[in-house]
């Protein structure tokens, strides 16, 4: 599943192939990938048609292109959904959903999809929103790069939940784009374990914590994301390699970098979370919430 790092380079993407460019057709094959928006198919390309894309926005995993008449386009790349730039003629990929035309030619763009969990559609942006943020994800929280996020407010709002820290991290409402990855990354980084208690976290331990998320999401941009996937490619094609530099995800059993005790895979919301034993003590009773 993309995850912010990831979504943020795809919207790099889009910004340097989409952004000020006139529509002039839209062609979309089968009906899922437009299935959540309302008026189908023919109505999602007359829509399009003679639009100009104004600007390629993210928020935490949420990736939408703002138009010129008020509305947007918001894509969820869901498990394997990818935008790539395209010349005309070029051999469709395979899993091809839907084809971008431009008034001014080349490159076409493709969003291609093989299990097809991702999707397009229309949306109606916020009124007054800096960022013309889709009207269906006003309730969706800023995300830790972004420069409004909130950072005493995030503390707070921690603080007084009562729940395990990797639950809140994940929690899209308090806090967006960081998933199952970047959660274990973040955490071992500042030796906290998953079910530790919001409620008995000081407000230093959740600054530590913030930062080490922002080296984490920064880390993995810069390296184009995290090829955890086959599936997951920038816009260029090309996919991350940030997985080289995983420090627990994935490496169940391989030494700590920090102290050599084996990681450990343990069970989490119907997956799994990686921390090392030694530096990510469990908690005493009172203060994990599992
Ligand atoms: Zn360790």
């Amino acid at each position: 599943m993309p995850e912010l790092p990831e979504v943020e380079t795809v919207r790099r993407g889009l910004e340097a192939v989409a952004v000020g460019r006139l529509i002039t057709q839209v062609e979309v094959f089968g009906p899922r990938t437009v299935r959540r928006h309302v008026g189908g198919a023919a109505d999602f390309t007359a829509r399009l048609r003679g639009r100009t894309f104004t600007a390629a926005c993210r928020r935490g995993k949420y990736l939408w292109l703002p138009l010129d008449d008020g509305q947007a386009l918001l894509a969820h790349l869901g498990m394997s959904g990818q935008f790539l730039a395209a010349q005309q003629g070029e051999e469709y990929p395979a899993h091809l959903r839907a084809r971008f035309s431009f008034a001014d030619g080349e490159p076409e763009l493709r969003f291609a999809d093989q299990r097809t969990f991702g999707g397009l559609l229309l949306d109606e942006t916020a009124p007054n929103s800096a960022q013309s943020v889709p009207v269906s994800i006003t309730h969706i929280a800023l995300d830790p790069l972004d420069s409004s996020f909130d950072r005493n407010g995030f503390s707070a709002a921690l603080r007084r939940r009562r729940t395990g820290i990797k639950r809140a991290l994940l929690d899209q409402s308090l806090v967006s784009g960081i998933g199952n990855i970047y959660a274990d990354e973040a955490l071992w980084r500042a030796k906290l374990h998953y079910a530790r208690a919001t409620d008995t976290m000081r407000r230093a331990d959740v600054e530590r914590l913030l930062d080490e998320v922002v080296v984490v999401l920064n880390a993995a941009l810069r390296a184009g994301g995290t090829s955890f996937d086959a599936l997951y490619v920038a816009v260029n094609g090309e996919s991350g390699w940030f997985d080289r530099s995983l420090e627990v995800y994935g490496r169940e059993g391989e030494p700590c970098s920090r102290c050599g005790a084996a990681i450990r895979r343990e069970p989490f919301m119907n997956r799994s979370s990686y921390r090392c034993p030694r530096c990510q003590r469990s908690p005493r009773p009172g203060a994990a919430r599992w």
